[in-house]
């Protein structure tokens, strides 16, 4: 309260002025300071203040020592205690001796300030009761000390609620047991289901011997009746008593510790000292303390139960061989394994919180994590390393986390296609002179004199033959080139003019099968940057797989769009559809669906093909379709539009 005089007793110089300086006299109070304990006590008998501020450590004379010395010599001025040690025993003393408060450092002004008004409330109080019977004064003493042991529990139970070392809760818990209930001896024994035994964990005094050795049985202890009946026990006497064959004590308190219902240990204290049994008060709080100590403890377990699974989680994440990068939503790294460090000569200890694009030095990989917006294949992609490795990377979006690329190595499986490719190559170049060879010879045959109408047709079924497997090994043939990046040049393409040509050289095909033809093909497209020749193959081959796998009659449409930086290209037919069971598949090699092999003509590399073309050409392929209803391939190529800093031609 203003005007009060306060002496403030405190060792280091800073904490002494701020708080003189900048808190006690701006909030009204008269302060007069002291450095240490002996200093205090003298200054304190002089001015006798209204309340006492005062460090704990100090040389020479502690806080509490010149307490005890003001109280011998009769001065019971209200004490505030402030300390860096936070222990119960200190705690359970400052409060026993009769200090007003404890402040834990660091504390704020507010608290300081709050503590003051606390105590010159509790002290204005008990002057008025100096006008008050003795009778009375004796209840409020002894509500008093009531108060007191409920702040010193709710203090405790912060402070070991907000523990969480599982051992360290286990002994914070005792040693309050100890000094709350003025005992000589705690334990704490912890209910083992397997074995319907209680084992001591944490002990004090006297039962410390039998720490980790102690188990009692449930059905037939002290102990174990408490966990049976969920009650408190309480006995004493004058006779010395055993805990099993541990320890001795007269009196004995025992109290459950309860978590939702269910027993999970007991916390005890004993003395040998006392032969009357521990007070009832003192057993409430106890329970208090227990329930506190089952939450602490059960927070101890879990806290630790996951920090185990997240230890095993991280040395999974770290060990892997396989390359594993974790950006958040920022694009920050959150974490880089070493195999990732290794594969992009990123440095680990640096990386984390980085930009991923300042620490990675890979356009791909970084391109891989801002395909968000994409779904399926879009999220994957090849990669390949400066050592000759190449990884298979894909991108998962994590919510709440950030985006992870986990990347495979497939070096050994590009080896294996590329060792297949060169012998489908050598193969089909192979084959191709004996093809041609058979089909002059069908041809000298037709001319070397009359043939029947059976061998006509024999002939026929052998041209049709050697066709078919001519433009098998010719598609093989391309495949080949385009994988192995033939054709790489480029030139500005249009991709409206490509469309237009294509349908000119399929009309017959349409028209055969009166199949209506819608085209949609903007006039403004800007160009696109590619091989001409190759991307002709691109509408070619999906035109002729629309007009092939639609009925009679059906519908075909060919619309081209811009969407940003990118073409969109659009071939939609109302034919056969493909199942869902299919779709995956229809871009690789060599892959039919049931009904196409059945009814249609084909070798199934059509699409591989123009998978191929488009992925070389930086774009995109998908399908959408339904089975009766019909299929869309859709391709989305990059415009060849020039940098926005590029000068105006
Ligand atoms: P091919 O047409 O020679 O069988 P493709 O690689 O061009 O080989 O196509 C692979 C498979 O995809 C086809 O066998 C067929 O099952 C399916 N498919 C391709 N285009 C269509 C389409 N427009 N409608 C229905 N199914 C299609």
């Amino acid at each position: 309260m203003a005007g009060e005089r306060i002496l403030l007793v405190e060792d280091t110089d800073e904490l002494r002025q701020h708080l003189a300086t900048r808190v006690l006299r701006p909030a009204g109070y008269e302060v007069f300071t002291a450095q240490d304990g002996a200093e205090g006590f003298t200054l304190a008998r002089q001015a006798e203040p209204d309340v006492i501020v005062s460090g704990y450590e100090m040389p020479r004379i502690n806080g509490l020592s010149m307490l005890e010395a003001l109280q011998s010599a009769g001065l019971y001025i209200p004490f505030i205690l402030m300390t860096a040690e936070g222990s119960e025993a200190l705690a359970v003393r400052a409060l026993r001796m009769g200090v007003n408060d404890y402040l834990v450092r660091p504390f704020s002004d507010e608290e300081l300030l709050l503590a003051l008004q606390r105590t010159q409330r509790r002290f204005r109080t008990r002057q008025i009761a100096e006008d008050i019977p003795e009778q009375l004064l004796q209840v409020n003493r002894h509500l008093e000390l009531r108060l007191r042991e409920l702040d010193t529990l709710v203090s405790l139970g912060k402070r070991v609620t907000a523990q969480l070392e599982h051992q360290t809760v286990l002994n914070q818990v005792v040693e309050a047991a100890v000094e709350i209930a003025g005992a000589e001896s705690g334990s704490l024994l912890l209910v083992d289901q397997a074995t319907e035994e209680l084992y001591q964990v944490a002990s004090l005094g006297e039962a410390h011997e039998t720490t980790g050795t102690l188990r009692l049985p449930i059905a037939n202890s002290l102990a174990g009746r408490v966990v049976q009946t969920r009650q408190p026990l309480v006995i004493a006497g004058d006779e010395l008593q055993k805990i099993k064959t541990a320890y001795l004590f007269r009196a004995l308190a025992y109290v459950p510790l309860l978590l939702k219902n269910r027993v999970i240990g007991v916390l005890g204290v004993s003395t040998r000292q006392e032969i009357q049994p521990f007070e009832q008060h003192k057993v409430q709080v106890l329970n208090v303390l227990a329930d506190f100590a089952a939450i602490a403890i059960e927070n101890a377990r879990l806290y630790a139960a996951t920090e185990k699974e997240r230890d095993t989680l991280n040395t999974i994440l770290r060990d892997t061989e396989d390359p594993i990068i974790v950006v958040d939503d920022e694009s920050h790294v959150l974490f880089c394994n070493p195999a990732a460090g290794r594969a992009f000569n990123i440095g680990l200890t640096r990386c984390y919180g980085q930009p991923l694009a300042e620490v990675l030095d890979h356009r791909e990989v970084v391109e891989l994590f801002n395909k968000e917006a994409r779904s399926g294949r879009g999220r994957r992609t090849e990669i390949a390393l400066a050592d000759g490795r190449f990884l298979h990377a894909q991108l998962t979006i994590i919510r709440g986390v950030g985006r992870v690329v986990v990347m495979q190595d497939i070096t050994h499986l590009k080896d294996l296609d590329r060792i297949k490719s060169d012998f489908v190559t050598t193969v089909s170049h192979d084959l191709r002179t004996p093809l041609t060879a058979i089909l002059g010879y069908v041809e000298l045959v037709r001319r070397t004199g009359s043939l029947t109408r059976q061998q006509r047709q024999f002939l026929e079924r052998i041209v049709f033959s050697v066709q078919s497997i001519t433009t098998l090994i010719s598609e093989l043939l391309e495949l080949g080139k385009i994988e192995a990046g033939f054709d790489e040049d480029r030139e500005p393409v249009s991709l409206a003019a490509t469309v237009r040509h294509v349908i000119e050289t399929v009309r017959q095909a349409w028209e055969a099968k009166r199949h209506t033809l819608q085209v949609r093909l903007p006039d403004d497209m800007p160009p696109v940057l590619g091989n001409p020749l190759r991307l002709r193959q691109v509408v070619s081959n999906l035109l002729d797989n629309a007009i092939k796998y639609t009925p009679e009659g059906g519908q075909i449409r060919v619309v081209l769009e811009a969407d940003g930086d990118f073409q969109i290209l659009r071939v939609a037919d109302t034919g056969i559809g493909v199942a869902q069971k299919d779709l995956p598949y229809i871009f690789d090699k060599f892959y039919r669906s049931d009904e196409a092999i059945e009814r249609f003509s084909g070798t199934g590399l059509g699409l591989s093909i123009v998978k191929g073309i488009v992925e070389r050409h930086n774009g995109r392929i998908w399908v959408d379709s339904q089975v009766g209803k019909g299929t869309t391939f859709t391709v989305m190529l990059p415009s060849d539009v020039p940098p926005p800093d590029a000068p105006a031609e």
